[in-house]
């Protein structure tokens, strides 16, 4: 866990995602005066899959007591993650996850739902301290008293902060006041997400594990894994296009269009599109690594520093552990006047890391045919030095 303060720092976290929620609960536990904004007027349950990798699963679980038993309460466990080859169904790599990751790594693959995970983060922190209906929308730094303040679209303001957190996605308000307001670019990929009760599916193998089939350009591939302890399995796929671009979580998409799409794919990848009633669409954005993350007493994590392509499934787990080192080194600042100099105590342990998943995520090659995940699975964000 983190260092105790010699006093509490008044901390702003911009956006209640996943990574504002786990940078609360870890900061709390550090002792801190702690306050959410988020611009959506409730929680809502969208989207479907998160895919957390052993070492999400480790930062989370060190976040607050009972954590980790929440999310296992309703996620799945893959057994294996493996490759096949879109056409013959070959299988070009399998690693075991479950048990044997727990004992390589310290912690299991999960895959939850989304909502699933949010709800535990959000029961973890104290619900009176996230405050729904906050668009920021302007911020300010008085740099002689190390004073922020942040203006909402309801005219409202917050001042006198210490510290604050940009953790409000891929359009971040925060990273804009910063950095400029550059905008993200579209990648020429649209992906598709189903859920399907499992027993629709029951002639494929491995509906336990996490399985990708690679297909034959960079943007065809079907992902599919067991949610909801494997009472139903998640499906996603993704086509290269340049007519549609929204982002969205709660856009249908064509069955139909997805299905032709991967006509010539294995009859067991085909049979997990025959048996999804609907689809959900969203364009995939990302952006370059961000050369700096904080400015004064101000910084960022997650997708509002380094949003990245679901290709390594690290978007989320990277947010947490943004959050685990964001408290840790916060941990170190005695009094107000040392929060910048552990910002960049942060910045410095978290940037290479991230960045280098950012851009491996760009690639799509992550464990196609082997390789060692060690280096991302085995990473522990409460042990890193910073
Ligand atoms: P967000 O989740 O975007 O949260 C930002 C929050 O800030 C939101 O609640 C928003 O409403 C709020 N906000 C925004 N602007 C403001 C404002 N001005 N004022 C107040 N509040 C504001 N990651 C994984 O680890 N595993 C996966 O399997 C995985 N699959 C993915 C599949 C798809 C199709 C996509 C698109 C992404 C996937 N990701 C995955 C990535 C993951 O979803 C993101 O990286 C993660 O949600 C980032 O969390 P965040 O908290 O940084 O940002």
């Amino acid at each position: 866990m983190t260092d105790s303060l010699t006093s509490p720092l008044r901390i702003g976290i911009v956006g209640a995602g996943i990574g504002g929620l786990a940078a609360a609960c870890a900061l709390r536990a550090a002792g801190h005066d702690v306050q959410v904004f988020e611009q959506s007027r409730q929680f809502l349950r969208v989207g479907a899959d998160i895919n957390l990798t052993p070492n999400a699963v480790r930062a989370l679980d060190g976040l607050a007591p009972g954590i980790g038993e929440a999310v296992r309460a309703s996620a799945a466990r893959p057994t294996h993650r493996i490759s096949r080859l879109w056409d013959s169904g070959e299988e070009t790599s399998r690693l075991a996850m479950g048990d044997t990751a727990e004992q390589q790594y310290g912690a299991p693959q999960l895959t939850i739902h989304r909502a699933d995970l949010l709800a535990a983060l959000a029961e973890a922190f104290p619900q009176e301290r996230v405050h729904f209906g906050k668009r920021a929308q302007a911020i300010a730094q008085d740099h002689s008293q190390g004073e922020v303040a942040i203006r909402f679209a309801d005219d409202s303001e917050v001042r006198r902060l210490d510290l604050l957190v940009g953790a409000d996605g891929i359009h971040s308000v925060v990273r804009a006041a910063l950095f400029g307001d550059e905008q993200p670019r579209f990648t020429g990929v649209v992906a598709f997400r189903a859920v399907v009760p499992t027993a629709r599916v029951g002639g494929v193998p491995d509906l336990g594990a996490f399985t990708k089939w690679w297909g034959p350009t960079p943007e065809s591939q079907i992902v599919t894994f067991p949610l909801n302890q494997g009472r139903d399995t998640f499906i996603f796929a993704t086509t290269a296009q340049d007519s549609w671009h929204e982002e969205s979580w709660t856009t249908p998409g064509s069955v139909d269009e997805l299905r032709a799409v991967y006509r010539d794919f294995h009859p067991h990848a085909r049979a997990l599109l025959d048996a999804c009633d609907a689809v959900l669409k969203t364009a995939l954005y990302e952006r370059d690594p961000l050369p700096e993350w904080s400015q004064g007493a101000i910084t960022l994590l997650g997708d509002a520093c380094h949003p990245m392509m679901p290709f390594m499934a690290q978007g989320a787990g990277s947010a947490i552990e943004d959050a685990v080192v964001l408290a840790r080194c916060v941990g170190l600042a005695g009094q107000p006047a040392e929060v910048p100099s552990v910002l960049r105590r942060y910045e410095a342990a978290r940037q290479e890391r991230a960045s280098r998943i950012q851009i491996g995520s760009r690639g799509n090659n992550w464990l196609r045919a082997g390789g060692n995940a060690d280096w991302v699975y085995g990473y522990d964000a409460w042990a890193v030095p910073v």
